[in-house]
């Protein structure tokens, strides 16, 4: 029997990996259950110019569990995208986000905001994807130049010619694209200069590190370098303190995002906020 399970199969029970499958089916289960009882919720994190104003926010997922309390993303993600529940919900997440953008475009105080919503690779890689995005604009009645799309660098490296080719749909249509978490993926350089995208973000590991140690400042140095070469703005992520602001203003990065401004926030607070400003 173990012959038959295939070579690289554990062919002995293990139970904790057992109670794993099982935990994570649970989870599946329930998030299902979930999307069905409108559980899940947007949060808004600040998107900072360095001259001080607001340029947007980016749009980030929560589950509010009746018995869990607000879940993180990092709890819940990984596991849809294993499954196939991260369809259904990238496609609550676009549609959430085109209906704040609608709503808010009749308010002078946000009408000039974009939105910045998170796109995993098997939501990005359906044929019908450029097709759900314009649906999702056209049906909330959003526009298209305040929607921004992430995508990081693994979903950029799966089939570059198709890529590139929703990638411009949308950009045509006047959607907007930043690469997320920059750095930490297998970018290669040889596609970046093809690729059309706007934003690079510079992942928060490189904010934090630069601070404190020569080859992180420098890595946050080369990506604003390649970021001007490219054309594309620079935004520093995860920015905590001071010291990190006032070292990626001096290097040049146009924006930034972090606890030092705002973390996350349920729209009501983000209204108020941008209420005080
Ligand atoms: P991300 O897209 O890189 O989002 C930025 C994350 O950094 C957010 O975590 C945010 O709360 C956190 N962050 C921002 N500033 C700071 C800071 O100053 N300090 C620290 N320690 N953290 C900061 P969050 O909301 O927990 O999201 C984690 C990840 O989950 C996101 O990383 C993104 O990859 C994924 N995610 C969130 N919402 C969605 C979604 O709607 N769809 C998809 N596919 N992924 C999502
Ligand atoms: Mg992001
Ligand atoms: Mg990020
Ligand atoms: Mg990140």
């Amino acid at each position: 029997q173990a012959k038959a399970a295939g070579r690289n199969t554990v062919s002995f029970f293990d139970p904790t990996m057992q109670a794993r499958v099982s935990a994570r089916a649970a989870l599946e289960a329930d998030m299902r259950r979930a999307l069905g009882n409108d559980e899940f919720v947007l949060h808004y994190q600040p998107l900072m110019s360095v001259d001080g104003t607001m340029a947007g926010v980016e749009a980030l997922v929560r589950w509010k569990h009746p018995q869990r309390g607000l879940v993180p993303p990092a709890e819940f993600i990984p596991v849809a995208e294993e499954s196939n529940l991260i369809l259904p919900l990238g496609r609550w997440v676009m549609r959430e986000a085109g209906s704040r953008l609608a709503q808010w475009s009749g308010d002078t105080r946000t009408a000039g905001l974009e939105i910045a919503v998170n796109v995993s690779a098997a939501q990005f890689h359906r044929p019908d994807f450029v097709e759900h995005v314009l649906e999702v604009l056209a049906q909330t009645g959003a526009r298209a130049d305040r929607l921004r799309l992430e995508l990081t660098e693994s979903l950029l490296l799966k089939d570059v010619e198709g890529t590139v080719g929703k990638m411009q749909q949308l950009r045509a249509a006047g959607v907007s694209f930043a690469l997320d978490d920059f750095g930490t993926g297998y970018s290669s350089l040889s596609y970046l200069h093809r690729l059309p995208l706007d934003q690079l973000k510079i992942d928060r590991s490189f904010i934090w590190s630069a601070v404190k140690e020569d080859s992180g400042a420098a890595i946050v140095r080369i990506i604003v370098l390649l970021g001007k070469a490219l054309n594309m703005s620079v935004l520093a992520e995860g920015v905590e303190t001071q010291e990190q602001l006032n070292f990626v203003i001096a290097e040049g990065c146009q924006y930034y995002q972090g606890y030092i401004f705002s973390k996350p926030l349920p729209e009501p607070e983000l209204l108020t906020i941008i209420a005080g400003l």
